[in-house]
């Protein structure tokens, strides 16, 4: 067994589908209220692996192995990703914005966007003053980019102009930059927060199938809408499915680059493993049962601490209903809310491969009593 398990450790779990859906799902925008394009990618991934399918009135959307059991299990990510709304055009045919989620002002100018108009993408760039151009007088301050300073400029020179392009107030706007590899294995992109987490999930489905692995009870893989804006798709979805046990994936900051204190911020480093959080709302037991997979597996892990919130869906599953054990299990990101959010190949797969083992080793027996 041993011998078998350490072979294993350096075959990777991906079939040879997994990455160019994960490509495809990444390059795929799915703003905070707007998810549906990507989640027909995901469902369409997904619904080989599981049983049945369904979403809520608000687009989250569920694979569900096993739906007749009274015991209900989910594993959870979120679906949303930040983004802008188009607030007001000026008569330049300028274009300023609300953010939608925590998007990054300090990092928009110069950016290339997608406009989500009626009448399809239109594209479009954040205008910025010229390094030659932005002293208004000798002694003035660089600007610095905030939301009421920053503006799109798609081409159009007045207002109806931007209109006729389908562009009009509420439209959502994501940047263009997509998926791509770096050296060692490491994967960017925009809205790896936390669309990877989506990706996660769906490949645990995929080896429960593909190992013909048999749960014990209901096990609802749930990508959530609206976790950006106050992890709001999973407080419906948790009410709806009212689950026995719930397992979340989101990110976390990997606090090794610069400007970062790890007095505050804790010791977390991509490639070192899937982090493990210590909060008020994480289950004591459910994460003992889940650090005695990780010994026995062998899967490095990572610790720590959150405490009023957890920031992260988790707080929706583990708060619904009469309380949900809930544990978050996340993966070490770098530049959380740009558009090179940049995670490990290794840490994808050890994410996978703990919320895989995890859930083929509970049972409704598995005893998380408190007292
Ligand atoms: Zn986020």
């Amino acid at each position: 067994m041993a011998q078998k398990d350490s072979k294993a450790k350096h075959k990777t779990l991906f079939s040879k589908d997994s990455l160019s859906f994960l490509k495809a799902y990444i390059n795929t925008a799915s703003p905070v209220g707007f998810e549906s394009s990507g989640q027909k990618v995901w469902l369409n991934y997904i619904k080989d692996y599981v049983d049945t399918t369904f979403t809520d009135p608000y687009g989250t959307a569920v694979g569900v192995i096993n739906s007749d059991a009274p015991f209900r299990v989910v594993i959870e990510a979120h679906a949303d990703e930040i983004s802008w709304f188009v607030n007001y055009i000026n008569d330049q045919g300028l274009i300023y914005l609300k953010r939608n989620g925590g998007v990054d002002h300090q990092i928009a100018p110069a950016m290339r966007v997608i406009i989500h108009g009626r009448k399809g993408p239109v594209k479009a760039v954040f205008g910025w003053p010229a390094i030659h151009t932005r002293h208004s007088s000798p002694d003035a301050k660089e600007p610095q980019p905030k939301p009421d300073n920053l503006f799109l400029d798609c081409g159009a020179r007045n207002k109806k102009e931007v209109e006729a392009l389908g562009i009009h107030i509420g439209s959502v706007v994501t940047y263009q930059d997509g998926f791509d590899e770096l050296a060692n294995n490491y994967f960017i992109g925009r809205a790896m927060d936390n669309r990877v987490g989506g990706f996660m999930i769906a490949e645990v489905a995929r080896l429960i199938k593909q190992n013909k692995s048999k749960l014990p009870f209901g096990l609802y893989v749930v990508n959530a809408v609206q976790e950006e804006i106050g992890l709001r798709g999973a407080e419906m979805i948790a009410r709806r499915i009212k689950p026995n046990i719930a397992i979340v994936t989101d990110v976390t900051h990997d606090t090794t680059t610069p400007m970062i204190n790890k007095i505050i911020e804790g010791d977390i480093a991509c490639g070192k493993g899937p982090a493990l959080a210590y909060a008020p709302a994480i289950h004591n037991k459910l994460l003992s049962f889940v650090e005695g997979i990780a010994d026995k597996k062998k899967i490095p892990v990572q610790w720590r601490t959150l405490s009023r919130s957890t920031g992260t869906d988790t707080d929706s599953f583990a708060y619904a209903n009469d309380g949900c054990p809930s544990v978050l299990i996340s993966i070490p990101l770098r530049y959380m809310h740009t558009t090179v959010e940049m995670l490990h190949r290794d840490d994808i797969e050890n994410t996978i491969r703990l919320m895989y083992e995890t859930v083929t080793a509970l049972t409704p027996a598995t005893n998380l009593r408190y007292l």
